[in-house]
């Protein structure tokens, strides 16, 4: 089977596996035993957050190992509630853009039920900027909350700009970078005020993730879960040590393959098939390609979503179903989503109509993705299209 799911998880990188076994042999003990196998599980633990607050390029006090991005979401969410609700602010309101995962639309919701404003995009995918900046001018939400990249469209967004407008103006910045980890340089995320981020994305263990918090001076962070004193009492729970070692290999082998080179490599081959298939299918279109393609800026080299060719109402289940058969692995969109009826939110809030998003198809490609791998993609769907146009 060739794997082009790599955004909704990204099979165990060697690397993370080897780390995964020697970890389970060396570090037997809990991080919060008093004895020296718990002392030398803690000690590691320490180390592993200070590997990681260097790449990202913040304080190794800062990090919270989590179980994944979507508690890291809800966390922040919660934290963000907490905190006005010491304010005594009832009205307290929270913004975030119109293309986040469920984890941040649906913890936004329930945290703040009817005091979330949307951040709108613009047909290319982009968060808009000046709506965000004229937002600010005129109220004081107590969180922006905005990906670094988006899972349905790898389309990149301007998070770094976001954060720059909300320090700006002394509100808590939010950024999701589930997408981003271990595919672009994480150097400078630790400049938001709270970041989001999953291993099982980027080739680590599922079930492990971090949270970045620089809760401000004087407050503490208001957990999501209570029970134990681990992690400065922001996290409770036993830390998975062997699952954080695996993950923090994984990013490290990552970091390296995009500062030698490999992510400028590996988008050119994701251009060239995107040129390849849209001469062979005509009408096809590339969610979020826009006057962007060829620019590295502008979406992630391993993503690619398209809205296929109109030869059915709802395809998309169907081109998974007989891509499976022919051997590939793709998927219609994010993880959550798939199988549901419901088009993507995401896609709608470009401004597809319901019945452009409801043929939508995403590839996603890892780094081990061979570059014949695409080729093949291609041969495929155009197999495939021909199946579906003549009704077999
Ligand atoms: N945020 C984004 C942007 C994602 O793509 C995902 C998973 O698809 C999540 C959050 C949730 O991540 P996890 O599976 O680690 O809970």
């Amino acid at each position: 089977m060739t794997y082009f799911d790599h955004n909704a998880t990204s099979p165990l990188l060697p690397q993370a596996r080897a780390a995964w076994l020697e970890a389970e042999d060396q570090f037997p003990g809990n991080p919060s035993s008093p004895h020296r196998l718990g002392a030398r599980a803690e000690h590691v633990l320490d180390s592993a957050r200070q590997r990681l607050a260097a790449l990202l390029g913040c304080s190794a006090l800062d990090m919270v190992w989590t179980s994944g991005a979507t508690e890291a979401c809800n966390a922040v969410l919660h934290h963000a509630a907490a905190m006005a609700e010491s304010a005594a602010n009832p009205v307290a309101r929270v913004c975030v853009s119109a293309i986040e995962h469920p984890a941040v639309r649906e913890s936004a919701e329930q945290f703040f039920p009817g005091r979330v404003d949307i951040v709108p995009v613009t047909r290319d995918g982009r968060v808009e900027l000046s709506w965000l900046a004229e937002h600010l001018a005129r109220e004081r939400p107590v969180l922006v909350a905005m990906m670094a990249a988006n899972n349905e469209t790898g389309v990149l967004q301007p998070w770094r700009e976001a954060q720059a407008l909300c320090a700006a103006r002394g509100v808590p910045f939010f950024c999701d970078a589930t997408q981003w980890c271990g595919r672009l340089p994480v150097s400078g995320l630790g400049g938001c005020d709270f970041v989001a981020g999953s291993a099982h994305k980027f080739g680590g263990p599922r079930g492990v993730g971090f949270l970045k918090t620089s809760a401000p001076a004087g407050q503490a962070f208001a957990p999501l879960l209570v029970g134990g004193k681990q992690q400065d009492r922001r996290r409770a729970g036993t830390e998975n040590v062997s699952g954080i070692l695996a993950a923090l290999a994984a990013l490290e082998w990552c970091e390296a393959e995009i500062a030698s080179g490999g992510a400028a490599a590996r988008l050119a081959v994701r251009e060239r098939f995107e040129g390849d298939v849209c001469a062979a299918l005509p009408g096809l279109a590339i969610n979020g390609g826009g006057a962007n393609r060829g620019d590295a800026s502008a979406r992630l080299w391993n993503t690619v979503s398209v809205v296929m060719t109109p030869v059915e109402a709802d395809c998309r289940v169907r081109w998974v179903v007989k891509l499976d058969k022919a051997g590939f692995a793709v998927s219609t969109g994010s993880a959550c989503a798939s199988g549901s009826e419901e088009p993507s939110p995401v896609l709608t809030a470009m401004g597809l109509a319901p019945g452009e998003a409801a043929r939508a198809l995403r590839f996603s490609s890892g780094w081990l993705t061979p570059e014949t791998a695409w080729d093949e993609l291609r041969g495929a769907l155009v197999r495939v299209a021909g199946e579906i146009t003549s009704g077999a």
